[in-house]
């Protein structure tokens, strides 16, 4: 639960970054707020981003804009998302809570948390998305990931390349809402593939000898081997390395099966 001393709801993403950085240290930009109400946690001001207009889900020239207010449930309901990328973006985000949560939770909230255990970085990462942040601009999602974080900026959007890539989802978890044991997510566009692990429970990061192997025609079995050896991988509650290794190997092969088969990504 949070304290929340003023409420603010700025009129301009340059007031909000002002807010941020400003005398009023000690904020937070709330996006769903469903992380930032985990745990004691006193803000002396909470930055409000809902009226700024980031909730819009767009076309652009050869890209698919999610605004960073979109909620993971527009992901799945929403048919200019769900036409795409064999309809990963929603699919992969299905089973996470409920679907009250999944009505607050944001796309912004998601990718600036960076957490490891996300099953839309994870997507996102296999589709070459890109993270638009007011002050910092444009990045690749991946070079934000390995980044020390943009503290005191505001994320605006996350850029897919609309290029027709088709993507695969699996996931293990030990019940049907829990959190991911691990997440896997496989995108192909014709000889270009790309593979990525998150919930490691390290953040997602892709799985780069396993693409190459896939991309020569190395076959769903062996690019499942090389992204068990080439990621780290580590124990938490919910399992431990060498069982984590061991089940990338397994839902590596199965999502590039699916589109080796040209079928629809599923959820494991
Ligand atoms: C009980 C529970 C179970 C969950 N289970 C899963 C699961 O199984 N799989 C999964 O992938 N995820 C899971 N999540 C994570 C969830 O999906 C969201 O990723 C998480 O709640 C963050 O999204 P939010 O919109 O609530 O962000 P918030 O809580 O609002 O914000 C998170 C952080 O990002 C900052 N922030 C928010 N928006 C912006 C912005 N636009 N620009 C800059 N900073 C911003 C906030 O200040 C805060 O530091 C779970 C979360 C909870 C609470």
């Amino acid at each position: 639960m949070y304290r929340i001393e003023n409420y603010v709801f700025p009129s301009s993403l340059e007031e909000a970054c002002r807010l941020l950085n400003g005398d009023l240290r000690g904020s937070a930009v709330l996006g769903g707020g469903c992380w930032l109400r985990l745990g004691r946690r006193h803000l002396r001001n909470a930055v409000d981003i809902s009226r700024l207009g980031l909730d819009g889900i767009e076309e652009k020239e050869g890209w698919l804009e999610l605004g960073a207010g979109v909620t993971l449930r527009r992901l799945e309901t929403d048919l200019a998302v769900t036409g795409r990328f064999g309809g990963i973006l929603g699919r992969s985000v299905s089973s996470i809570v409920g679907v009250q949560f999944r009505n607050m939770v944001t796309v912004g909230g998601t990718v600036y948390a960076r957490l490891g255990f996300s099953d839309l970085i994870t997507t996102l990462l296999s589709l070459d998305a890109r993270v638009v942040f007011y002050r910092a601009g444009e990045m690749g999602l991946g070079e934000y990931l390995a980044s020390n974080g943009c503290p005191g900026d505001i994320l605006t959007a996350v850029r897919i390349p609309d290029d027709g890539r088709q993507a695969a989802y699996e996931s293990l978890r030990r019940s049907r809402t829990d959190f991911p044991v691990l997440a896997v997510a496989v995108s192909r566009l014709g000889e270009d593939w790309r593979v990525s692990v998150g919930a490691r429970p390290f953040v997602a990061a892709r799985a780069e000898r396993a693409e190459a192997c896939l991309s020569r025609g190395g076959g769903a079995d062996q690019a499942g081997e090389l992204a068990a050896q080439e990621l780290r991988f580590g124990s938490n509650l919910r399992a431990g390395e060498d069982y984590r290794r061991k089940l990338a190997a397994v839902l590596v092969r199965r999502a590039a099966q699916t589109l080796e088969r040209g079928g629809e990504g599923c959820e494991g």
